[in-house]
């Protein structure tokens, strides 16, 4: 999962895409870059990225390098490719046909198929492990195999290119791209697995060779609503699966669903679970209502268990951030009191996201930190918004325990994931995976909890409020084929640990 951006119209949009990528921080904590293109007869496109957090990778000083009235930027979480490898760090760049900037969010699962289709039939060497590269050389040659040299392409000459791209390309996709001296586009993938929505403001503007100063259209994409939000851009709506955008360098706005769009289409559950901002709107369901509502399904579980015996919570406990408002409304209905007993030390990563075990339990260790005083002699409530692995509940049950509660129940608010994500988010494979196999009693031993309860699917679909929406990794009705995931898998896996790629 990672965050993405595109600006084009205002004076410095590297300025507003570095400003807006500190609201797409929590999509991914792995890299940061921006890209801008400047029109005349400099370089054209600027580049800055590196790995770690926005605020370590840019400054006021680097920002200022990146001239030009149109930028994209992207936050890396990574799920292909070593997470500290400084190739894979979006955006990406190509300079044939045309100059092509790219960043995207997502996975492929036929990424490793194409990537040696390119080597083998195009003579292409990817010098990367990232699937955008693939995106993008598939791109650049749709334009090239359809004849584009003009100096100004059409939105029709993108529209076939990005149609080609999707009939090749099989996964979650949410892409934002820069083509030299023609503007900006975007589009989603058919299904409409991965986010992304459009914007617009006024923004002011100096004529380059007259100096007269106008007010034009300036349009923004983004992973999510908070980022519009907070730079001033009114929402268009979401870009609708297999949708794309373009926005010419005269600020002109094309759009299109393309053909190859699904009529039914598959929005990951996982956004309003865990992923998005509380502040989101995705497909027009507020993140935070929806959390809202997971907690909501979860006390009448609850509730059940205390009718049944089965507990006798005193005080409900969120693990933050994420669970905090599904909490709230469980501990509403329950009646139970609420308490913020586990103390979050901000500057340690989310740990769910990353990516080895050393990591998540150092980060466990540094996180949180219990209020023994109100723990002490208590029956706790914990709130999580997942179960994964299991090694991160199991080390707040302990922490919990060892501050001294009698009791500890551990509820989640998604319902138990068994199987892996080909699109775009880390779950392990299945044998990783602690709900694999297991029912819930044998997942409270293993937590060492006394009691473990997950929401069950229907009524997270129903917190959620959409019909149709991807839950692979809970019954694995994938959206699309993916007989080739083990293999993707095990080779995704492989590139994580240094093997490098095939
Ligand atoms: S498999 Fe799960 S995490 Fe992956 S896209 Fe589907 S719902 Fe989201």
């Amino acid at each position: 999962m990672c965050g993405v951006v595109g600006i084009i119209g205002p004076e410095e949009a590297a300025k507003e895409v570095f400003m807006g990528l500190f609201t797409l921080q929590h999509r991914g904590q792995d890299a940061a870059g921006i890209l801008s293109y400047e029109e005349g007869e400099g370089p054209g496109f600027h580049l800055w990225k590196d790995n770690g957090l926005v605020e370590s990778v840019f400054n006021e000083e680097i920002v200022n390098r990146l001239p030009g009235r149109m930028a994209i930027g992207h936050t890396r979480y990574s799920t292909v490719g070593k997470s500290d490898n400084k190739h894979d760090i979006q955006p990406l760049v190509l300079n044939y046909p045309y100059g092509i900037g790219m960043a995207h969010n997502g996975n492929l699962v036929n990424y490793y198929e194409l990537a040696e289709k390119l080597r083998r039939e195009r003579h292409r060497m990817p010098l990367t492990n990232n699937d955008l590269e693939v995106i993008e050389n598939l791109f650049a040659d749709a334009l090239l195999d359809a004849g584009n040299k003009s100096a100004e392409l059409s939105f029709a000459q993108i529209e076939n290119a990005v149609s080609s791209v999707m009939r090749s390309v099989n996964g979650g996709y949410s892409v934002v791209s820069m083509i030299a001296g023609q503007g900006l586009f975007a589009f989603r993938d058919p299904r409409g697995i991965r986010p992304l929505i459009l914007g617009v403001r006024d923004a002011v503007v100096t004529d380059i060779v007259t100096g007269e100063k106008s007010t034009k259209k300036a349009y923004c994409v983004s992973s999510e609503l908070i980022l519009l939000s907070f730079l001033g851009y009114e929402s268009l709506g979401d870009v609708k699966p297999g949708e794309l955008i373009f926005v010419n360098t005269r600020g002109e706005l094309h759009r299109k669903v393309l053909p190859e769009a699904v009529k039914e289409a598959t929005p990951c559950m996982f956004e309003w679970v865990y992923f998005a901002g509380a502040e989101s709107i995705l497909e027009g369901k507020p993140v935070y209502t929806a959390r809202l509502n997971l907690g909501k399904g979860l006390a009448k579980l609850v509730q059940r268990s205390i009718e049944l015996g089965e507990m006798s919570p005193d005080i409900v406990v969120p693990v933050p951030e994420t669970s905090r408002i599904a909490a709230i409304a469980l501990a509403e209905e329950i009646k139970v009191p609420y308490r913020e007993v586990l103390i979050k030390n901000r500057y340690i990563q989310r740990s769910f996201i990353l990516n080895t075990p050393e990591k998540r339990t150092k980060a466990v260790d540094l996180k949180l930190n219990p209020v023994k005083s109100e723990i002490k002699g208590k029956n706790v409530l914990l709130v999580d918004d997942s179960i994964v692995r299991g090694t991160t509940s199991k080390r707040l049950v302990d922490l919990v325990r060892r501050a001294g509660a009698k009791e500890v129940y551990f509820v989640s608010t998604c319902s138990p994931i068994r199987k892996p994500c080909f699109y775009g988010i880390d779950f392990p494979n299945p044998e990783e995976l602690i709900a694999t196999d297991r029912n819930e009693k044998q997942i409270a031993e293993a937590l060492n909890a006394d009691k473990v309860v997950y929401l069950d699917q229907d009524s997270l679909r129903e917190a959620i409020g959409l019909k149709s929406m991807c839950m692979a990794c809970l019954d694995g009705k994938y959206p699309t084929d993916v007989s080739a995931g083990i293999a993707f898998e095990k080779r995704r896996r492989g590139d994580r640990r240094g093997k490098g790629k095939a």
